[in-house]
């Protein structure tokens, strides 16, 4: 029997689009990987306002999922009422099942799903939401599960927990709503990111793609960053600029539930071209990022780099994959440098230009053997308590 998989994407957060762009790689794998054979697929997905929409049509046309010269592609809210398909859960957790409501005709069920993809970034998708649903509904999915993917969303409780246990992040400050709603909390705020030192990066707490992230050089230039990112997460960090080199890890939970996590191989991204950082043009529109897989660091800070990723997934008790960010300082006398941990994420881009899968492959996991792995994970730890 093959295996029934219902891939989602796209979502309300600003990562639409780039969810899309990582679905069609997926979907694209798993109909001609190596490993075709072994899945039925059911393409979902949710529209920029939320509904959920069957995202094929039974003659296997579906949406672009791609970026085309320059263009995003996006999942269109159902034509009419009329026409839309909303796709829910059924209520009993042992069912296992979706649901398609067409408005006016009797609900439809698409049957037992056996695993879900959730193929989306940032709220609503990658920060435990979707993940709780399932959980009621009793349907496994692909990577962490409530707590896990809500901690590593959120850029302040990841770095609280990620400091408790001994790692290193940046200095930051949170600007939460109350601290903004007034003059004197703005001005304390000014005041807080003056002891912090510019240049700052402002950055929604819940977001990713970069988006809404600004590099602040100076005080004049720091209410509009925030008020740019406020559009993102009513919570916003101020964080020191760190200086230093970006490399990234990739982290998979173990073949047998009790192995320790595997690490990738870490890549180093550098960013050329007229851009400050690695914002959302650099990550995915203009191609002048430059990666270097491995990253150029000595055996000892590979070894140290890959031991701290796994740290980390297992310090925010992440499941089946993430893609953890640091940065590099080499140190001044000659010896090892050292990784300060940016953030994580619980469900990076499989992008054709994304780093995850790339990393996975320089370790030699090609990307259908990728997601094979993931599936089957999802499929022996299933969903509840564990
Ligand atoms: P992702 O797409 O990886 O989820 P994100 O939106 O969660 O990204 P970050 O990874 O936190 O955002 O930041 C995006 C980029 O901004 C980083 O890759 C880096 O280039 C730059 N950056 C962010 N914070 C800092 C910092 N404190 N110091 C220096 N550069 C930073
Ligand atoms: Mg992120
Ligand atoms: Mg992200
Ligand atoms: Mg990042």
């Amino acid at each position: 029997k093959r295996i029934r998989v219902a891939v989602i994407f796209g979502g309300r957060s600003s990562e639409h689009a780039i969810s899309c762009v990582t679905a069609g790689s997926v979907l694209d794998a798993l109909r001609n990987g190596t490993e075709a054979d072994r899945y039925e697929i059911l393409p979902i997905g949710i529209a920029a306002d939320g509904r959920w929409v069957l995202a094929e049509s039974p003659d296997g046309t579906g949406p672009r999922l791609a970026i085309a010269d320059g263009e995003l592609p996006e999942i269109g809210r159902p034509a009419s009422a009329e026409r839309a398909s909303l796709v829910t859960m059924a209520g009993d957790p042992t069912a296992r099942e979706l649901t398609v409501h067409e408005p006016g005709s009797v609900p439809k069920s698409l049957g037992e799903v056996d695993v879900v993809l959730p193929l989306l970034h940032g709220p609503y998708g990658e920060d435990g939401t979707l993940q709780g649903l399932l959980e009621l509904a009793g349907i496994p999915y692909v990577g962490s599960g409530v707590l896990a993917s809500a901690v590593s969303m959120d850029k302040e409780f990841m770095k609280r927990l990620l400091a408790q246990a001994g790692f290193e992040v940046g200095p930051y400050e949170v600007v939460r709503p109350r601290d903004w709603a007034t003059e004197e909390g703005r001005a304390a705020v000014r005041l807080a990111v003056e002891e912090l030192g510019y240049p700052v990066f402002v950055k929604p707490a819940r977001a990713g793609s970069s988006m809404g992230i600004t590099r602040v050089a100076a005080p004049a230039d720091l209410d509009t960053a925030i008020e740019v990112a406020r559009r993102h997460d009513p919570k916003v960090l101020v964080e020191a600029a760190i200086p230093g080199r970006e490399i990234e890890c990739g982290v998979l939970e173990g073949v047998d539930p009790l192995d320790r996590p595997d690490a990738s191989l870490p890549a180093e991204l550098r960013v050329t071209g007229p851009h400050a950082f690695y914002d959302f043009e650099a990550k995915y529109l203009d191609g002048t990022t430059e990666v270097d897989i491995p990253a150029r660091l000595t055996a000892e800070e590979i070894e140290d780099i890959r031991e701290q990723a796994v740290g980390v997934f297992e310090t925010l008790g992440c499941e089946g994959l993430a893609r953890v960010d640091f940065f590099y300082q080499e140190s001044a006398d000659g010896g090892p440098g050292r990784f300060i941990v940016n953030e994580i994420n619980t469900m990076p881009g499989f992008t054709p230009t994304s780093m995850f899968p790339q990393m996975w492959q320089a370790a030699g996991l090609s990307y259908p053997a990728l997601i094979a792995r993931l599936v089957d994970s999802a499929l022996r730890r299933s969903t509840g308590l564990r």
